[in-house]
């Protein structure tokens, strides 16, 4: 089937392979082994690939924590973050899970949270999020990039507001990093959340950028080892560490093209899926992931679709199953669906080496399709 779901994950770049393959052979040592050469050659690699992701985001190598991925990244940053005098958490309703699981511990735990909405778009008002400031304010938590409808967040005003209010900034740039430009030095967050299987790397690995002047506020959540500075104990995968720096330099470089080149495919998808009326998109499209489009015609279950042309297209529905009942996405609700709605939402990730000839391939067949499905 053509891959449409980049969002979920992103198959590996050929030459980020070629980057790891040594890793897992003959270069097989540990990289916290000081005393010969092994150890030595595989430290050299995880320091290089560490300088290629800290360049992706404007960081410096000594920022980088290598992580399992984002989701841990989350967790350090969450719950690793805030003492029991600002335990105040400022996030939005459409955060990863991984965060709004957190928010959720966090407040089971006796935190207060303040959860903000979004608009149609699925943008926040970063007006409100003075407004949610309290005196015990002391994280906030909000991704730059959403992982359904692609939503870019106008961040640029809160990280200079957090500071000036002695509160933490985490930003979770998972879907955004490798995809539009981001800079640490211009979000001025304290914390920033990386994974490498969204930019063409491997699965398994990804990154909690941790500022010099955030780090003493952080604490770790494993313990075990010195690794990380303490912040992720455990030995370094390398191989999957040098997959990912080489994706970031990859991702870094050929940014600029590719997110030209992404947009130009979704706009041909979108005006294909449109000759079918009806046609919703969800969030706005002028603030939003290049490569992202999320839509859905009135009466079409989005589940019944995908199932349909699971031969042909792999896509994802805005919904995450239990084992018998669709919810509708958080997400989609939050930018003001009905749950109805929001069972619909059809969610493409295009990618690097998406073609033009698979978006028509692709929108032919949903085309065909979604008119047998509506009820
Ligand atoms: N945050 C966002 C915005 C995501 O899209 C994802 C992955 N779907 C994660 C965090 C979790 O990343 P990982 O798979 O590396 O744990």
């Amino acid at each position: 089937p053509i891959y449409l779901d980049h969002h979920a994950t992103t198959p590996l770049d050929p030459r980020v392979q070629d980057a790891m393959l040594p890793f897992f052979n003959a270069l097989f040592g540990n990289a916290g082994s000081a005393e010969h050469r092994y150890g030595w050659r595989a430290q050299e690699a995880v320091e290089d690939a560490r300088a290629r992701v800290a360049a992706l985001v404007g960081a410096r190598s000594a920022e980088i924590v290598f992580t399992s991925g984002a989701t841990e990244a989350n967790n350090i940053a969450l719950m690793g973050s805030g003492d029991h005098a600002k335990r105040h958490l400022i996030t939005t309703g459409i955060e990863h899970a991984s965060v709004a699981a957190c928010a959720a511990e966090r407040e089971r735990r006796g935190g207060p949270i303040t959860i903000l909405p979004v608009d149609r778009d699925g943008r926040i008002d970063p007006a409100q999020v003075a407004t949610a400031i309290r005196p015990d304010t002391g994280l906030i938590s909000i991704a730059l990039a959403n992982h359904e409808i692609g939503a870019i967040q106008p961040l640029d005003d809160i990280g200079n507001l957090a500071r000036r209010h002695g509160i933490l900034f985490h930003v979770d740039a998972t879907q955004a990093a490798g995809h539009i430009p981001v800079s640490l030095p211009a979000l001025q967050a304290d914390f920033l959340s990386l994974s490498a299987h969204k930019l063409h790397g491997p699965t398994g690995v990804g990154a909690l950028v941790v500022t010099r002047q955030a780090r003493r506020h952080l604490r770790p959540i494993l313990f075990g080892g010195d690794q990380e500075r303490g912040f992720r104990p455990g030995t370094l995968p390398v191989p999957l560490i040098v997959g990912f720096g080489a994706a970031a330099e990859i991702a870094r470089e050929a940014m600029p093209e590719e997110s030209l080149h992404l947009a130009a495919l979704r706009g041909r998808l979108l005006d294909r899926l449109a000759v079918l009326p009806g046609l919703r998109v969800h969030g706005g499209m002028r603030f939003r992931l290049p490569g992202n489009l999320n839509v859905g015609w009135p009466g079409l279950v989005a589940r019944d679709l995908i199932d349909l042309l699971r031969d042909h297209v792999a896509l994802s529905s805005g919904s995450a199953c239990g084992s018998a009942t669709l919810h509708p996405s958080p997400v989609l609700r939050a930018i003001g669906l009905t749950a109805e709605e929001a069972l619909g939402g059809l969610r493409f990730g295009l990618g690097r080496f998406t073609t033009e000839a698979e978006v028509e391939r692709a929108a032919t067949a949903i085309l065909r399709a979604a008119p047998l499905l509506r009820r």
